[in-house]
């Protein structure tokens, strides 16, 4: 319980990567403040699983992709509980189509949602984080960003925006106790695949040495550590979790 009494917002928190992360961090005495834009009941049942963990979790309503959205889900953590000490920048979604038909509306709102909402909300924890000595970044990339995909050019170049942010928070505030990590998952079975055809999930489903989808907790788990102070030495970099699937 290393982690026991400190106090981390997790954006998109509702449903599939961002509940399990933060039903994780709850279950090691995170207080947890669970941000979402539309599934109400969603995140008030994961504040509810929280609170059976043994952890106080509220929800908070906010689209994190506009800086009032991303403010005031930073602002209700701190009001609650005085401090900010675990950002986990989890929102995001996929508008996917290939670029010769890709609207300005779809690759705005990707780019707004999936990277500029981490820009909003590390500005304002930051501020937090640095009153308190210590604190942790840790952005939800995809393997999508490193390596890119065909009709995601704005979903991959929102993941790969991603990347660059948590290099320079890293170099930012390096000196300051807070880490900035990333995460980059691969195929993770969530409502954002489960749309995909079964053509589609067979067709990744051969490129993954493990030989299975990934399940959130498998993301939620490398959060657990990049969060927690065994990982005080790890800093500005991209951790794939994809069961093998891009190794460099
Ligand atoms: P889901 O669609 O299952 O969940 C998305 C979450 O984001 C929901 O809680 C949703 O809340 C929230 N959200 C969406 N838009 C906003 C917004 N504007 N403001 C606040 N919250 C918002 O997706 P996943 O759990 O699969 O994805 C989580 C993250 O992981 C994303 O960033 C995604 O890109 C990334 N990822 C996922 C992979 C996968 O295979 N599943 C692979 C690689 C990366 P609400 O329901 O209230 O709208």
């Amino acid at each position: 319980m290393e982690l026991e009494g400190k106090v981390a917002l997790v954006t998109g928190a509702s449903r599939g990567i961002g509940r399990a992360i933060a039903l994780r961090l709850a279950s090691e005495g995170v207080r947890v403040a669970i941000n979402y834009n539309r599934s109400h009941e969603a995140a008030e049942e994961v504040a509810a699983q929280a609170a059976t963990l043994g952890a106080e979790a509220f929800t908070v309503k906010g689209d994190v992709g506009t800086r009032e959205g991303g403010e005031t889900a930073v602002k209700a953590a701190v009001d609650r509980w005085g401090r900010l000490d675990i950002l986990v920048n989890n929102a995001g979604i996929t508008r996917d189509m290939l670029l010769m038909r890709l609207s300005e509306e779809d690759w705005d709102l990707v780019l707004d949602t999936n990277l500029k909402s981490a820009y909003v909300c590390s500005k304002v924890a930051s501020r937090q984080m640095l009153r308190g000595g210590w604190g942790r970044i840790i952005n939800i990339s995809s393997v999508v960003g490193v390596i890119g995909n065909a009709g995601q050019a704005n979903y991959a170049a929102a993941k790969a925006g991603l990347l660059g942010l948590t290099k320079s928070l890293a170099k930012e505030f390096g000196a300051k106790g807070i880490t900035a990590n990333a995460v980059a998952p691969g195929y993770i079975e969530t409502d954002i695949t489960s749309g995909l055809s079964e053509e589609i999930r067979q067709t990744v489903l051969a490129q993954i040495p493990a030989k299975r989808y990934g399940q959130p907790e498998d993301v939620a788990e490398v959060v657990a550590f990049l969060a927690s102070p065994r990982a005080s030495y790890v800093n500005g970099q991209t951790i794939n979790v994809d069961g093998g699937m891009v190794t460099f």
